[in-house]
Protein backbone atom coordinates (compact mmCIF):
# COMPACT_ATOMS: atom_id res chain seq x y z
CA UNK A 1 0.00 0.00 0.00
CA UNK A 2 1.79 3.33 -1.09
CA UNK A 3 1.39 5.97 1.88
CA UNK A 4 1.62 9.60 1.73
CA UNK A 5 5.13 9.83 2.99
CA UNK A 6 6.04 7.55 -0.41
CA UNK A 7 3.97 9.82 -2.53
CA UNK A 8 6.00 13.16 -0.89
CA UNK A 9 9.35 11.16 -1.54
CA UNK A 10 8.47 10.64 -4.87
CA UNK A 11 7.55 14.21 -5.57
CA UNK A 12 10.77 14.82 -3.76
CA UNK A 13 12.99 13.05 -5.49
CA UNK A 14 11.39 14.13 -8.80
CA UNK A 15 11.87 18.11 -7.96
CA UNK A 16 15.38 17.24 -6.86
CA UNK A 17 16.14 15.27 -10.20
CA UNK A 18 14.31 18.13 -12.34
CA UNK A 19 15.83 21.23 -10.69
CA UNK A 20 19.36 20.41 -11.31
CA UNK A 21 18.17 20.31 -15.15
CA UNK A 22 16.72 23.96 -14.60
CA UNK A 23 18.27 25.60 -11.26
CA UNK A 24 16.45 28.84 -10.71
CA UNK A 25 13.62 28.24 -12.99
CA UNK A 26 11.17 30.59 -10.83
CA UNK A 27 8.86 30.58 -7.62
CA UNK A 28 7.95 27.01 -5.62
CA UNK A 29 4.53 26.14 -6.65
CA UNK A 30 2.63 24.60 -4.03
CA UNK A 31 0.11 21.67 -5.15
CA UNK A 32 -2.15 19.59 -2.44
CA UNK A 33 -3.82 16.96 -3.55
CA UNK A 34 -5.94 14.46 -2.59
CA UNK A 35 -5.29 10.80 -4.47
CA UNK A 36 -6.94 7.13 -4.29
CA UNK A 37 -4.38 4.79 -2.89
CA UNK A 38 -4.42 3.46 -6.45
CA UNK A 39 -3.87 6.94 -7.96
CA UNK A 40 -0.92 7.70 -4.97
CA UNK A 41 0.76 3.93 -6.10
CA UNK A 42 0.80 5.20 -9.62
CA UNK A 43 2.00 8.69 -9.42
CA UNK A 44 5.06 7.03 -7.65
CA UNK A 45 6.01 4.81 -10.11
CA UNK A 46 5.02 7.70 -13.22
CA UNK A 47 7.46 9.65 -11.23
CA UNK A 48 9.62 7.02 -10.75
CA UNK A 49 10.10 6.17 -14.77
CA UNK A 50 10.30 9.79 -16.03
CA UNK A 51 13.11 10.39 -17.97
CA UNK A 52 13.52 14.11 -18.95
CA UNK A 53 14.67 14.48 -22.39
CA UNK A 54 17.57 17.40 -20.97
CA UNK A 55 18.86 14.98 -18.69
CA UNK A 56 21.82 13.05 -21.06
CA UNK A 57 22.86 10.98 -17.91
CA UNK A 58 25.65 10.97 -15.17
CA UNK A 59 28.82 13.23 -15.07
CA UNK A 60 31.89 10.79 -15.76
CA UNK A 61 34.30 13.34 -14.25
CA UNK A 62 32.50 14.57 -11.07
CA UNK A 63 29.94 11.15 -10.59
CA UNK A 64 27.20 12.84 -9.32
CA UNK A 65 26.47 15.79 -12.03
CA UNK A 66 24.03 15.88 -14.87
CA UNK A 67 25.05 16.04 -18.28
CA UNK A 68 23.25 19.01 -20.11
CA UNK A 69 22.06 18.53 -23.80
CA UNK A 70 26.04 19.92 -24.93
CA UNK A 71 27.05 17.11 -22.77
CA UNK A 72 28.75 19.39 -20.35
CA UNK A 73 28.12 18.44 -16.42
CA UNK A 74 25.72 20.92 -14.76
CA UNK A 75 27.63 20.28 -11.25
CA UNK A 76 31.19 20.63 -12.05
CA UNK A 77 30.93 22.17 -15.86
CA UNK A 78 33.16 19.39 -17.34
CA UNK A 79 32.66 17.79 -20.50
CA UNK A 80 31.64 14.55 -20.44
CA UNK A 81 33.10 11.32 -22.28
CA UNK A 82 36.01 10.74 -24.95
CA UNK A 83 35.20 14.51 -26.57
CA UNK A 84 35.40 15.83 -22.37
CA UNK A 85 38.81 14.75 -22.25
CA UNK A 86 40.54 15.43 -25.96
CA UNK A 87 38.75 18.99 -24.71
CA UNK A 88 40.51 18.57 -21.17
CA UNK A 89 44.14 17.06 -22.82
CA UNK A 90 44.40 20.43 -25.82
CA UNK A 91 43.69 23.03 -22.65
CA UNK A 92 45.92 21.58 -20.68
CA UNK A 93 48.72 21.30 -23.58
CA UNK A 94 47.64 25.04 -24.76
CA UNK A 95 48.47 26.31 -20.83
CA UNK A 96 51.60 24.75 -21.35
CA UNK A 97 52.82 26.41 -23.51
ZN1 LIG B 1 30.48 16.63 -13.21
Amino acid sequence: MTTSDDVRTAIADFATRIDALAPGSGLPVTVPVTLSPEAARALVEALRAYHDPRDHGVCDQCGSGRLDEDLICTTCGQPNGLFGQLVRERLARHRAD
